[in-house]
């Protein structure tokens, strides 16, 4: 199994931006753990969860 590689300056909660979702999401979007945390309390521009489905995202 391939492993991921973790971001060189991880966000924390609510500090997370959508481009840091698409850099690094196998590690914002895992089943678990802090990237996902971190993700999930954290919005897009348009008021989403990071690790919701944003209709209005790219
Ligand atoms: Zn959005």
């Amino acid at each position: 199994m391939a492993n991921y590689p973790i971001p060189d300056q991880p966000k924390g909660s609510g500090q997370v931006a959508y481009a840091d979702v698409q850099q690094h999401p196998h590690y914002y979007l895992a089943t678990s753990g802090p990237g996902r945390e971190a993700a999930e309390q954290s919005e897009c521009e348009h008021g989403y969860a990071l690790t919701a489905s944003c209709p209005n995202c790219p």
